[in-house]
């Protein structure tokens, strides 16, 4: 997002502070502008955005890592309506294909129908190439087994437990679950959360549209950033870059304030959209959030490292995606439905190769993974390796009962971001949503205080 307007000494005893620009701290300030609240949006590096911002790749933006937006992201799409962006900046595909390759090359293929739910993914099931007709009836019997359980039930589940109570294959948990469980909760089986990882089957099977992929046409940052700093901007607020906050202002149980490297910023209000670890570290001062921060040292994320390929010609994939269970790399996405034609995004969520090697060996490492998979591709032109380490949230058992709540025992301080306990796996939805949670904190505050 190139636009800023980055002058703090403008900034007078504002409403609202939020520290953090990436998308629950923008969600936040979207939420305020609509109700013309002030607020003055601080953030420490050059551009908004956080784990999902934009990315130079030659005369190409990109973004730092593909993201994939499904159509139950309410949040966000009731984000984009706020905004006015149309629904036609995403290339919607409606059939979602889960596409994976197994070492034996055989793998499988599940495509969604165009039927009502759940028949849409049921229908998808029975129909779908790779799995025989007992991994499908088991398959089948999971989604009946978390269709009637009550969410106390699997709060302390993992979901290897879940899985083998309802009587899955090992076969079938390792060719099928585990790769899901690794891309949506970022976590083993054996320790992913089984209660978060039913909620998102749920959600997919609850309606037809869940389960839609929606590819941005153009990267996050020119597709929904700089329109929503128009928004914050025109109503109120103001955006303020390269303000790295280092210590919170707590006096007589209430924020007054907060300290960047340059300033100190008074305000009424303050909702922190920072990364938990620099949560924790800004309360260690503070005995009121001692219990916060002993909660947030328990959270844990995993990396995740992207590779961009652009190739002269012929690199299409059916659906857009497509995943592999053979290689370091695990998914790779076709690019051509955000207007990129040949640009191949490749992930992964590899902790044992990846952090040793540097940028050109990853690429080339890529490369070799993508020649084997796409044999019939040309060789690609350029590459582009960007490795996240923070990347996302691990959906376990133990992070599942450690995501603080929106509201901190300081009553003018709230917690946004995709690690707050949303029920959602730490995705954007989950950001958006704890952005929005707590400006609607913050606005029944206000409205309060109005009265009086
Ligand atoms: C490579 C990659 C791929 C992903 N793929 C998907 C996907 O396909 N679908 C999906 O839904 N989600 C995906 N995610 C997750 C998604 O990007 C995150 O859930 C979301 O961006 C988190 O937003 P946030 O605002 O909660 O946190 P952050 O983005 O981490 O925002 C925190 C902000 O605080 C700023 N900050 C840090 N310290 C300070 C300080 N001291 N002072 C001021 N500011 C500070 C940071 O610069 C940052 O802008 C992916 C993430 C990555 C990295």
């Amino acid at each position: 997002m190139k636009k800023q307007s980055s002058n703090s000494h403008q900034i007078v005893v504002p409403e609202v502070v939020i520290a953090g620009g990436g998308w629950a701290g923008i969600a936040a300030a979207i939420r305020l502008a609509e109700e013309q609240i002030p607020v003055v949006l601080l953030e420490a590096e050059k551009q908004l955005g956080g784990r999902a911002r934009c990315a130079r790749f030659g005369n190409l933006r990109v973004d730092n890592g593909q993201h994939l937006i499904f159509g139950h992201y309410r949040y966000l799409l009731e984000l984009t309506e706020k905004i006015k962006l149309p629904a036609e900046h995403f290339a919607v595909q409606k059939n979602f294909l889960l596409a994976v390759r197994n070492s034996s090359r055989s793998g499988f293929q599940l495509r969604a129908r165009r039927l009502f739910a759940p028949w849409h993914l049921v229908l998808g099931l029975l129909a779908a190439k790779g799995l025989s007709w007992r991994d499908k009836s088991r398959i089948v019997a999971f989604w009946n087994r978390i269709a009637s359980a009550f969410d106390d039930d699997l709060d302390d589940m993992n979901l290897l437990q879940l899985l083998q109570q309802t009587r899955q294959p090992e076969t079938l948990i390792t060719r099928f679950w585990k790769p899901l469980c690794n891309h949506f909760l970022h976590a083993p089986v054996e320790l992913a959360s089984a209660k978060l990882f039913a909620t998102l089957v749920k959600t997919l099977l609850h309606q037809r549209s869940n389960s839609q992929l929606l590819f941005p046409k153009a990267d996050l940052a020119t597709l929904i950033g700089e329109p929503a700093i128009d928004y914050i901007e025109s109503r109120r607020g103001k955006i303020s870059l390269n303000q790295t906050i280092t210590r919170l202002n707590i006096k007589e149980g209430r924020v007054a304030g907060v300290t960047t490297e340059t300033d100190n910023i008074p305000c009424k209000h303050l909702i922190l959209a920072l990364p938990y670890k620099t949560c924790a570290s800004l309360f260690l001062e503070h005995q009121a959030l001692a219990e916060t921060s002993y909660r947030l040292d328990r959270l844990r994320s995993t990396p995740m490292t992207t590779v961009y390929l652009q190739y002269p010609g012929k690199a299409r994939i059916s659906g857009g995606l497509k995943g592999t269970a053979t290689g370091v790399f695990s998914w790779f996405y076709d690019r051509r439905f955000c207007g990129q034609p040949n640009l191949i995004a490749a992930i992964s969520h590899d902790r044992q190769h990846l952090p040793y090697m540097n940028n050109d060996e990853i690429s080339r490492l890529c490369m070799q993974e993508a020649a084997r998979l796409f044999r019939h591709w040309p060789k690609p032109t350029s590459l582009l390796a960007i490795h996240e380490p923070e990347a996302n949230l691990c959906g376990t058992v133990e992070v599942e009962h450690n995501r603080p709540a929106n509201r901190t025992a300081v009553p003018n301080c709230y917690l946004a971001g995709d690690y707050t306990d949303t029920g959602l796996p730490g995705t954007l939805e989950s950001a958006v949503k704890s952005g929005m949670l707590c400006a609607e904190e913050v606005i029944r505050e206000y409205s309060e205080h109005e009265r009086h």
